[in-house]
């Protein structure tokens, strides 16, 4: 199997308990499960329909917090935004509008209106969606399209444990629309595949790059 961000050759590994095969690269570290265990949109919507968050819930709000806390002290001259993946809810773009940055959301299921083809944007989030996606290289390149020349992408997706066995034990891939593990480095290299700065990430689960200036 090539992989699906840098086209290198994969090394696989089998999880003894679900009997998944996931497929690891050692050049940009992404791991993804074989592609049979992908689900149409209607199947992950039944997940996404148990999906409860409440946008009065201060805990939700807390956790947008957290996000932008990391991104907004890297970044300057945002005036536009867009929420790709936002689920149901719109509260991040409500938050981002409360401060004057002037945010859309987009989601396929729950709000695929988005504006118009061509516009763009200064910052795009997206928060949980990247472990979701079937060809996230392809949505990667179409995310900075939609940037403006020096515009930043802030993805939120959990840095998986690069050890073999400790991925094993994991608990984010045993959901079954999580298909797509990344670290820090398979952002490096998907920066580098798309004319992108690497910026800054926190480690563990948040990550910021940044569009070309030219
Ligand atoms: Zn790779």
């Amino acid at each position: 199997m090539t992989c699906h961000i840098c086209g290198s050759g994969t090394d696989s590994f089998r999880d003894e308990k679900s009997g998944i095969l996931y497929y690891c690269c050692d050049g940009c570290e992404v791991i993804f499960k074989s592609p049979e265990c992908y689900q149409s949109i209607s199947e992950q919507k039944v997940r996404y329909d148990l999906h409860n968050n409440d946008e009065n819930d201060e805990g939700y709000r807390a956790y947008f917090q957290r996000f932008l806390d990391f991104v907004l002290p890297h970044v300057e001259n945002v005036g536009t935004a867009l929420d790709f993946g936002c689920g149901r809810s719109t509260l991040l773009a409500n938050i981002l509008n409360s401060m004057n940055v002037s945010t859309d959301a987009y989601d396929p299921i729950y709000h695929p209106d988005i504006p118009y083809d061509s516009k763009k944007y200064d910052l795009i989030l997206s928060t949980e969606v990247f472990e979701h996606l079937h060809d996230p290289k392809a949505v990667f390149g179409a995310l900075v399209d939609r940037l403006h020349a020096g515009g930043y992408l802030a993805i939120q997706t959990q840095f998986h444990p690069v050890n073999a066995e400790a991925f094993k034990n994991w608990y984010y891939h045993k959901d079954p629309t999580h298909i797509v593990f990344f670290t820090p480095q398979t952002f490096k290299r998907l920066a580098v595949l798309h004319g992108c700065g690497y910026v800054a990430d926190n480690g563990k689960n948040m990550v910021l790059l940044k569009k070309s200036e030219k």
